[in-house]
């Protein structure tokens, strides 16, 4: 079993050890793996990730790229590659990162903190704890928090913060842990466990590293809640990561404020206002579209000579999508008048619309016909059809439909 210093303390970051046992490279494992006879490395677990850091070793300096429990207790550290390596036997000295470490006693004594807070407000034990790179998180037995139970929550803990309790770690038996009441009580594995209190709040079985008072934690700032299969997950972040975050949150609001030229607390409102301008508009834009293919599709029949039945327009648009193509052909064909509508889109995708209305030619089988000599793809009825060009292909649209009129003539 490999000697776990964190236990004894979080702040060892720096120690002596020598190395047990050690496993060069392979295809399977192509990081090398060092067992050491004691370490302050903590490795992945109860929801805390691992510790980065360093062994050193003759002057050669290792980066510990990993750390995970292994078998018989015994704690494994993976190493970036390296051509030398130290053999059984030889003295190395291991240094922790410590910011990463103390970001990682903050996140994880603030999460004790919170989870007896939930506990003690609304009765919510805490089924899980999860400490990601940006947000930590704890899932809550529970349907549902409202947004009133997360400020509240969130004035507890802080205030737990801010009276500054210490943070104590001592060893019970099992039996003697059934009696404390803990909030948390770990499955049966071991007969002795080591508890983690926060004076007069918490009190729970842990294997993690802390803070040595709850003033360390800084910060606890509650982020979103969202519904997870097990109930209800709370995202949270503690001590620097809170001002990191408020930091980022602040530029962005800020940044948002300057574009709407506003405060920031009147950025929401002025989102509400715009969205509901943009929909007015589109609304405008669609109104006028559809006015505009109205008046040139009765004036594409008014062009057309009087003695013609029925009146057929072919029109190609260079700047109009197939939409607009689209609702054009329909003015054209719902006048009353016989007519039929040979229209297509030059903007890519190019795009070709026939419609006919009180005349006996077949829209479907004209465009089949149509795209058939061009490799174009499309269908429809009698009365309506669409297809469409290859993108980017050299086709003559006008010349295409002038040849469809024709066909319709004969
Ligand atoms: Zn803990």
């Amino acid at each position: 079993m490999t000697k776990r210093l964190y236990y004894d303390s979080s702040e060892i970051h720096e120690f002596d050890s020598v190395v047990e046992a050690i496993t060069p490279p392979s295809p399977e494992q192509p990081r090398p793996t060092v067992i050491l006879r004691e370490t302050a490395f903590y490795p992945t677990s109860g929801g805390q990730v691992h510790d980065l850091g360093w062994l050193t070793f003759n002057g050669e300096r290792l980066r510990v790229a990993e750390v995970a429990d292994g078998e018989d207790g015994r704690i494994v550290h993976y190493l970036e590659a390296s051509p030398k390596l130290p053999v059984a036997g030889a003295p190395v000295h291991g240094s922790i990162d410590s910011e990463r470490r103390r970001d990682h006693m903050q996140q994880h004594t603030g999460q004790h903190v919170l989870s007896a807070a939930f506990v003690e407000l609304y009765q919510m034990p805490t089924v899980s704890f999860h400490m990601g790179e940006e947000y930590c998180s704890i899932d809550l037995a529970t349907p549902s928090v409202d947004s009133e139970q997360i400020v509240t929550a969130e004035k507890r803990a802080n205030q737990i913060v801010y009276e500054d309790r210490p943070v104590r770690v001592r060893y019970v038996s099992r039996a003697e842990a059934e009696k404390l009441g803990l909030r948390k009580l770990p499955p049966a594995e071991r007969d002795e466990l080591r508890l983690v209190e926060v004076a007069d709040f918490d009190l729970s079985a842990c294997g993690g590293t802390h803070v040595g008072s709850s003033g360390q934690i800084g910060s606890i700032l509650l982020r979103k809640s969202e519904k997870v299969r097990q109930g209800t997950r709370v995202e949270f972040v503690c001590g620097n990561r809170a001002v990191r975050m408020a930091r980022r949150d602040y530029s962005a609001l800020n940044e948002a404020a300057a574009l709407f030229s506003t405060q920031l607390w009147d950025v929401p409102e002025q989102i509400r206002k715009n969205a509901e301008e943009s929909k007015s508009l589109r609304k405008q834009k669609e109104d006028a579209l559809d006015e505009l293919a109205g008046l040139m599709a009765l004036a594409a029949l008014h062009n057309q000579p009087e003695t013609s039945r029925p009146k057929i327009v072919v029109r190609v648009f260079s700047d109009r999508d197939i939409n607009f193509a689209k609702l054009f052909a329909q003015k054209v064909t719902r006048t009353g008048t016989p007519a039929i509508a040979l229209v297509a889109s030059a903007v890519d995708p190019p795009g070709i619309v026939f419609a006919q209305a009180g005349s006996t030619a077949d829209m479907g089988a004209l465009l089949k016909q149509a795209l058939s000599s061009v490799g174009g793809r499309g269908g429809g009825s009698r009365d309506f059809a669409q297809g469409g060009v290859p993108a980017g292909s050299k086709i003559n649209l006008e010349q295409l439909l002038r040849e469809a009129a024709v066909t319709i003539g004969t």
